[in-house]
């Protein structure tokens, strides 16, 4: 469905000069996808969406949408549409008008814009809310039109810039569900933007994880976070310890990744473990509990285990043990 080839982007400002927002990014998004930019602030993955939508030109390379190069076409006559943070809807106009807009603009016949309109609040669940106006509906409610004002037209692509940062946390899960059956039923592909990694596992069939311009690694949530690519993808992407290391018949340094949940404790008692250490604090999570461990040189390492009652207090040596295949040599 999107094909990014050889991307780059540089804004240059007068006051600080070139600003390389996008290194050279290749990317292929399939029909039908549930896709999401994953990385911390300013790595570029606004930039991208922009760039897709038609906000901005790249300084290099092409984009294709639906097999079309998208190059000369202005972002209105793209097949696609995005929902902005700010959501940007009419206020003078109902929910119902909002929805319609779209459909206006490309002429449909009325009728056809009657049911869609309808169909589209539904789908939303917003049926009831149709002749009130914005400014009469919480911020929930403005999302739901918003998304449904971008549905409305059936893009084959829907942009959508951090969508949720503007909902309190409970009202953000429910609407990262909401997200997930909208684009099934839709089969509408979608291009997500986040810097909230559990947003992105909860929600992707794949994630393009991005730091400083460039994407580091694209693949399915399980397998990010199961097979980082590298020291920055483990880190960023759930917890991770990170355990310098050194393979002795190579006699090279490395960096061991191991998960906080997929290391075990026992009282130390004079047993060797793979690491020895000692508790430094303990956090009741409700399901998990989370153990803060010092080893040498000040290292800390993180575990979690599943609450059993059978505690770990602080100031206690333990020994740390995890399964081989728990472990991932990271690159740099
Ligand atoms: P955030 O999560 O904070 O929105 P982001 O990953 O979306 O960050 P971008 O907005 O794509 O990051 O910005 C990438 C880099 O490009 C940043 O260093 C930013 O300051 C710079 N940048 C973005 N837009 C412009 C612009 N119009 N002019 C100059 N620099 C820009």
């Amino acid at each position: 469905m999107i094909n990014v080839h050889g991307v780059s982007k540089s804004f240059s400002t007068p006051d600080i000069g070139a600003v390389q927002a996008l290194k050279t990014v290749d990317l292929a998004i399939g029909g039908s996808e549930f896709f999401t930019l994953l990385g911390p602030s300013g790595c570029g993955k606004t930039t991208l969406l922009r760039l897709i939508g038609g906000f901005e030109t790249p300084t290099t390379g092409s984009i294709c949408i639906a097999g079309i190069d998208v190059a000369a076409l202005p972002p209105q006559q793209r097949p696609v549409n995005t929902v902005f943070q700010s959501y940007a809807l009419f206020p003078h106009m109902t929910v119902a008008e909002n929805v319609a807009f779209g459909l206006r603009m490309q002429k449909r016949p009325e009728r056809d814009i009657e049911t869609q309109v309808a169909t589209t609040l539904d789908m939303v669940r917003l049926g009831a809310f149709a002749q009130r106006r914005p400014s009469q509906l919480s911020g929930g409610q403005q999302q739901r039109v918003a998304l449904a004002r971008a549905l409305a037209p059936r893009p084959n692509v829907l942009l959508l810039d951090e969508p949720l940062s503007a909902l309190d946390l409970k009202l953000r899960k429910e609407m990262q569900s909401e997200l997930k059956r909208l684009q099934r039923e839709t089969g509408i592909t979608f291009i997500l933007v986040t810097h909230d990694q559990e947003e992105a596992l909860a929600m992707s069939d794949r994630i393009a994880v991005m730091h400083e311009g460039r994407i580091l690694q694209v693949g399915a949530p399980q397998d990010i976070y199961h097979n980082p690519a590298n020291r920055f993808v483990a880190d960023f992407i759930g917890e991770a310890n990170l355990i310098p290391g050194a393979v002795l018949h190579r006699n090279a340094a490395l960096t061991v990744a191991v998960r906080p949940e997929r290391i075990t404790l026992r009282k130390a008692a004079g047993m060797a473990g793979r690491l020895l250490g000692r508790i430094e604090t303990v956090t009741f999570l409700g399901l998990d509990t989370l153990y803060e461990i010092e080893i040498a040189n000040r290292n800390r390492i993180r575990v979690r285990l599943r609450d059993t009652g059978a505690g770990f207090d602080p100031g206690q040596e333990v020994a740390m043990d995890w399964a081989a295949e728990a472990e991932r040599e990271l690159m740099q």
